[in-house]
């Protein structure tokens, strides 16, 4: 099985169909794309010294011919390492040296020295390489690695998730289970970075001859994204909670007649933000809960369950290829309520990390992926995401879990994002401290922040202090990254 047989079914199936849209524009439909893949595969095998199973890695902004990249790569059975294109310098080196990348596609402006091969996409090159003759798709087997996934780094050195031809049409096929059905000339619209999990999501629409779209910003723009709901049909799209939340408060009234779904994920999504949503965008919403160690899949709470207003506060219930466990330090499966780590077990988990044996053994154990966050299962099998074991707080022998503070603070009017850390202290081991951004134009005090926080949490859970700062500091993925607000707090 190799995925990139889906753009010849697609093609043989749908010759004539949009399959890549650019801005409001369609650019290609499947018999090019498909014409496009073979020829740029061709062109790839050509490039000395590239064996198949070598890395290929993509440093690129979302264009349209990141698709045609991707499945070029599969087609030549070789493995795509996607590359955030907002990364700096010394990380993507750090990658492209890790994982012996022997050939890069990447935006122009992007410094490298090392891979034999670089191509500037677009350029002169990237064009000759599409005048190759079309090759043949080079049979791989189902465990064959196909997506080298760096993870976005919150929590140390990235490590190389290991994804299989499998694991992501195990994903795929999961999308089709819990999310929605795709129809031939339905879209998706992509302004996450296509290096995302997110940009998988091209797999299952490519699968049923759907069309990707790609901003013509390149990016997230709320302007932008409504105008191209306005233009395609029966359109979907990720967005992380901070792009929802931006889209909510977006002046744009228009009619949303061509909206199929926005499933958003990827970090919390606070319960006051998600009633905003649900009233601007009606029951068009949906959440995952997943990690590049098992993309874009763990659980998900459907479109149905959000439209009902059904445990807003839960990451939903486990996906349908896979099985979730909550367990105990000593691995044992802990009852109802009780909470522990998740861990997960299925056809879209990770082989292991790239040239990590200690880190894989920890992060795997009998085929079981620890996530490495918390949380626990209610008696309905919904399964509510407390933190990442490293952001519990624990203050004089009692957990914190920041997540609860900040679903409290963020319904304060005037407040526009929070993040809470524990700070060493001499006394309570550790103290909540909350990092506040103001939204423009407002003033709050502490002790109004504090008096908020006391009306619906116990007293020893309040943040001791509250500090003011302009921006949280954030991953190129737009997470919130509470190791580098530590050291901000550490040295402040
Ligand atoms: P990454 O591997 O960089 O995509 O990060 C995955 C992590 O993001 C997970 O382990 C969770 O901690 C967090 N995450 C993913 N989805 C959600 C969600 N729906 N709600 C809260 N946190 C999430």
């Amino acid at each position: 099985m190799n995925l990139a047989h889906w753009i010849n079914r697609a093609s043989n199936a749908w010759p004539q169909n949009p399959a890549i849209g650019l801005g409001t524009e369609i650019i290609a439909d499947y018999a090019t794309l498909s014409d496009r893949v073979a020829r740029l595969a061709g062109g790839m095998k050509n490039l000395t010294g590239l064996d198949r199973g070598d890395r290929v890695a993509i440093i690129m902004k979302n264009r349209p011919e990141y698709i045609e990249i991707m499945f070029a790569i599969w087609h030549a059975g070789l493995v795509a390492v996607p590359v955030n294109a907002k990364l700096h310098q010394r990380e993507y080196s750090f990658i492209l040296a890790d994982c012996n990348a022997r050939a890069v596609f990447h935006s122009p402006g992007i410094n490298l020295d090392a891979p034999d091969h670089a191509i500037c996409t677009p350029s002169i090159e990237y064009d000759q390489l599409l005048q190759s003759e079309p090759v043949i798709m080079v049979e791989t087997e189902p465990d064959d690695l196909a997506w080298l996934f760096y993870t976005s780094g919150t929590t140390g050195t990235p490590k190389g998730a290991m994804l299989s031809h499998r694991n992501l049409l195990a994903m795929s096929l999961n999308y089709f289970a819990d999310f929605d059905r795709i129809m031939p000339g339905h879209s998706i619209i992509h302004p996450a970075p296509l290096s995302h999990g997110a940009g998988l999501w091209m797999l299952p629409h490519i699968c049923a001859g759907a069309v990707n779209v790609i901003p013509k910003s390149g990016g997230f723009d709320e302007a932008e994204i409504f105008e191209l709901i306005d233009a395609w049909p029966h359109v979907s799209m990720f967005a992380a909670p901070t792009m929802v939340r931006r889209l909510t408060l977006h002046g744009d009234d228009r009619p949303l007649d061509n909206l199929k779904l926005i499933i958003y994920g990827g970090a919390p999504m606070y319960v006051a933000d998600c009633q905003a949503a649900l009233a601007r965008f009606g029951p068009r919403l949906a959440q995952l809960y997943g990690q590049g160690e098992s993309p874009m899949t763990i659980t998900h709470l459907s479109r149905e369950m959000i439209g009902n207003h059904h445990k807003l506060d839960s990451v939903g219930i486990p996906d349908a290829c896979i099985e979730v466990k909550i367990v105990n330090q000593a691995g044992e499966p802990l009852g109802a309520g009780e909470k522990g780590e998740i861990i997960c077990k299925g056809d879209t988990v990770m082989l292991g990390y790239w040239n990590n044996q200690p880190a894989t053994a920890k992060a795997l154990k009998n085929g079981w992926l620890h996530t490495g966050d918390i949380g626990h299962v209610d008696k309905d099998g919904f399964v509510f995401l407390t933190d990442r074991s490293k952001d519990l707080i624990i203050s004089g022998g009692s957990n914190i879990y920041p997540r609860e503070i900040e679903e409290v603070l963020l319904t304060m009017p005037g407040i526009a994002e929070i993040a809470v850390i524990g700070r060493p202290d001499p006394d309570w081991g550790e103290i909540a401290i909350a990092y506040v951004v103001l939204e423009d134009g407002a003033s709050l005090d502490e002790a109004a922040m504090d008096a908020h926080c006391l009306n619906s949490l116990a007293r020893f859970k309040r943040p001791k202090h509250y500090v003011i700062i302009d921006a949280l500091p954030k991953s190129g993925y737009g997470k919130i990254l509470k190791s580098r607000l530590r050291e901000i707090d550490r040295n402040a």
